[in-house]
């Protein structure tokens, strides 16, 4: 058994996907999609580019001899080098490879001094995962150098080096390991079905499995907590929740009685595969129905892409607003807004989820705008998403647009599509000009549109 920190990354993102790795059938693993491989890319170019501005050594070994790693790097420690980069820190039961080894004073089997681990993370805030990761470099370093460092070091996208003392995160590190280590022993871990499934190579998998097994995981709200209490009274399917009284339930999940209730009601629609509506409504008719969907980039953390389909007298039509280069974010805001201007009353804007308004009135704070106008179009605003949810239990594993849209029959035109790959091919077109990376974001931006009104219109055929 030799433990890395890439199996720390596992176990913090789920543990299911640490026993998975280290038990599962590796076939029925999928390939990481091309926006993951691309993060992993541009970290490992961040971290390059940090490097390049240390004075640091790097210990010479044929790729994958570990051992020969640990020997090499050993030798610079013992020579006390300020900086040792990829260093490699082998042991029995660890083998880990920090981006950074920092020598500072204090006594250690070395001399008057010891070395402590310093991470690069392109990321702006420190996470979780980068903390356990450290740690556990930490920990095979108290093994090698016979202490623990006070402080652990992480680089963020800044590139500002910030300590992080060791003792008050080593508990919870020591519980994490504990667990780690009986997942390698082979204590099994069951699919927990979050959103955290969306980037895991096992969702296939495991998503098929909870299906099966009729896992109450797949209730969307159920705590990751109140499955294992429930779980250890032996209610581990969908349809025995079903059946659980609401009072019982709320001491399981340990939340609102309406929270409750609702879960109750989603294990009903999911053992049953019916959709239940819990009150009344109406959808107001409008003569001009516009669909909008808009897409942002993370990096430089820009609107890219404005689209809205049109609906007027059995007609449609698709308009988009694009930023070919990050600089025209402000034109497509000014032409969204003389788009919109054209209609007084009757239109209504249909959106799935808070994100849309919240990026208009972003973008009115960013670049002005007649004020009246927004708020004439935010008052037109409808939002499918809270419709459903406060009208609708749906024998769905989520209520995202994607799930629900295809669980109505609806397919996207390019089977990689989802808000990731867009922000991706964005990028691409930024860096090569290619149009048809800007052509598949603009498809999938129109698929959106077109998703959001086939959930808009089975509404209305609920309602008629
Ligand atoms: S698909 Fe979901 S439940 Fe399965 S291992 Fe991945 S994150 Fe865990």
């Amino acid at each position: 058994m030799v433990i890395t920190a890439e199996n720390f990354f596992q176990y913090s993102k789920c543990p299911r996907w640490l026993y998975l790795e280290l038990h599962g059938d590796s076939r029925q693993k999928t390939s990481p999609s091309d926006f993951l491989l691309r993060l992993k890319k541009d970290s490992l170019y961040f971290e390059q580019q940090v490097l390049k501005t240390i004075p640091c050594c790097v210990p010479q070994y044929e790729p994958g001899n570990y051992y020969q790693g640990m020997e090499k790097t050993l030798a610079l420690m013992q020579q006390g080098v300020d900086w040792i980069a990829h260093g490699v820190l082998f042991t029995n039961n660890f083998l880990g490879i920090p981006d950074l080894l920092e020598k500072v004073p204090g006594n250690s089997l070395f001399g008057t001094y010891h070395y402590r681990p310093v991470e690069i993370k392109s990321g702006r805030t420190r996470r979780k995962i980068y903390l356990l990761q450290t740690i556990f470099y930490v920990h095979i370093l108290e093994i090698i150098q016979g202490r623990l460092p006070d402080h652990m070091g992480l680089i963020l996208s800044d590139r500002r080096q910030r300590l992080i003392p060791v003792r008050e995160n080593y508990p919870y590190f020591q519980q994490v390991l504990q667990e780690i280590e009986a997942i390698f022993q082979g204590q099994e871990v069951s699919p927990f079905i979050s959103s955290a499934c969306q980037n895991c190579p096992w969702e296939r998998t495991c998503v098929a499995e909870a299906w099966e097994r009729e896992d109450i995981s797949l209730i969307p709200g159920l705590s990751r907590q109140a499955k294992e209490r429930l779980k250890n009274q032996g209610i581990i399917r969908i349809s025995q929740l079903a059946h659980l009284s609401t009072r019982a339930l709320r001491w399981f999940q340990q939340g609102s009685r309406g929270l409750s209730k609702r879960i109750k009601l989603q294990a009903q629609a999911l053992a049953s595969s019916q959709t239940i509506q819990m009150k009344r409504f109406f959808l107001p008719e409008k003569k001009v129905e516009i669909f909008l969907d808009i897409e942002s980039e993370y990096q430089r953390g820009i609107i890219y892409l404005i689209g809205v389909l049109v609906c007027q007298d059995g007609q449609e039509e698709y308009r988009c607003f694009v930023a070919k280069d990050p600089i025209e974010e402000c034109r497509i805001w000014q032409e969204f807004l003389a788009f919109m201007a054209q209609w007084e009353d009757d239109f209504i804007v249909y959106h799935y989820h808070t994100y849309e308004p919240m990026v208009l009135k972003k973008l009115q704070v960013k670049y002005g705008g007649e004020e009246d106008l927004l708020q004439h179009i935010l008052g037109n605003m409808a939002d499918i998403h809270k419709f459903i949810k406060d009208h609708l239990v749906i024998p769905t594993r989520s209520y995202s647009l994607k799930e629900i849209a295809k669980w109505l029959g609806f397919s996207w035109s390019n089977h990689k599509a989802n808000a990731h790959q867009s922000m991706l091919w964005y990028s691409l077109w930024l860096e090569t000009a290619q149009q048809q990376y800007l052509d598949w974001a603009i498809e999938y931006n129109r698929d959106d549109c077109l998703a959001t009104k086939v959930v808009k219109e089975w509404l209305i055929n609920k309602v008629s």
